[in-house]
């Protein structure tokens, strides 16, 4: 039987080629991404029905994963359309380009609700549904003590190579993938009991829709040519290029499948060679 997963902020970038590969793996897919994303998240559905058009259809669950209940209701949702759920991954997130001393209150809010915020609401709807429906119980502090190390499902989570180390001009990027890192620990270590491994992917420098906004922001920050910046940083990537969406999407499928099944709370870098652990 397929396994199935909801990927959020999947309707473009790396959220987008995670589904397709996922798709390709054989996992039935909910694709969870603002509403005003219907259009391009529709054509992501087409996309995944062509590679596997004996699943049951992937769906399109518009939700904000700044807040709580829209997270759970498509995760209830989700479930519900498929009849089961196995996997989660909490890909959405947002940059925000601002040097420490004119960083704003309302830039600090914003990117910690998205980027924090929504993976952790991400983990607790996941993590009750997981064990409601492959558990057979109720998520109480019972379920914890008695439950067995069997695989139950898998979270995945979005950080960065900036949650390993700050960049200049990104501090309150940085410092929310910090969080998913730190979120991404404790979560594997809390669920663990209940048979849910939680890991992170941190990617370098995608050439996603989000790079084009930083890119801009640093040009005002630093004065350099548009893409200036951009190329600076693909010039300290020791695989000499920058990254596409589809280079992420394979450590994602993996985190996701059979073969990662020991891995749990690791922070994974995949980024052709910037950071070293
Ligand atoms: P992107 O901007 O192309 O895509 C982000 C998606 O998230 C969009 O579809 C957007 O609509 C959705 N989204 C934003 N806010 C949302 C909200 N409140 N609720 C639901 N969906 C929301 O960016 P991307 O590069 O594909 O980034 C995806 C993830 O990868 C993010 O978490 C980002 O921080 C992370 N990341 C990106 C890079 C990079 O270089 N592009 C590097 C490291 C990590």
């Amino acid at each position: 039987m397929s396994k199935t997963a909801l990927i959020t902020g999947a309707a473009q970038g790396i959220g987008k080629a995670i589904a397709l590969n996922m798709a390709r793996k054989g996992f039935q897919l909910a694709i969870a991404d603002l509403p005003q994303q219907k259009d391009k998240a529709e054509e992501v559905l087409k996309e995944i029905q062509a590679i596997r058009p004996n699943n049951k259809p992937p769906i399109f669950l518009p939700v904000d994963v700044s807040n709580q209940k829209s997270v759970f209701d498509v995760v209830d949702e989700s479930a519900a359309h498929f009849g089961a759920f196995d996997v989660m991954v909490n890909n959405a997130g947002i940059a925000t380009v601002s040097k420490v001393l004119e960083a704003t209150p309302e830039e600090l809010e914003r990117v910690m609700r998205i980027n924090v915020g929504g993976v952790l609401y991400g983990t607790q709807a996941a993590a009750r549904k997981l064990v409601e429906l492959n558990r057979g119980g109720d998520f109480t502090p019972s379920t914890v003590k008695t439950a067995k190390h069997k695989l139950t499902g898998k979270i995945i989570n979005c950080c960065s190579i900036t949650g390993n180390e700050a960049f200049a001009s990104l501090p309150l990027y940085s410092s929310s993938k910090f969080a998913v890192k730190g979120l991404t620990q404790a979560s594997a270590k809390e669920l663990a009991p209940l048979g849910i491994t939680v890991n992170a992917y941190a990617p370098g420098i995608v050439l996603t829709p989000m790079w084009d906004l930083i890119d801009t922001k640093l040009a005002e920050i630093t004065g350099l040519p548009l893409g200036e910046n951009l190329k600076r940083q693909i010039d300290g990537i020791a695989l000499k290029r920058g990254e596409t969406a589809e280079d992420v999407s394979g450590l994602v499928a993996f985190l996701a499948g059979e073969e990662s099944n020991y891995i749990t709370g690791q922070n994974i870098s995949v980024d052709g060679g910037i950071s070293y652990n």
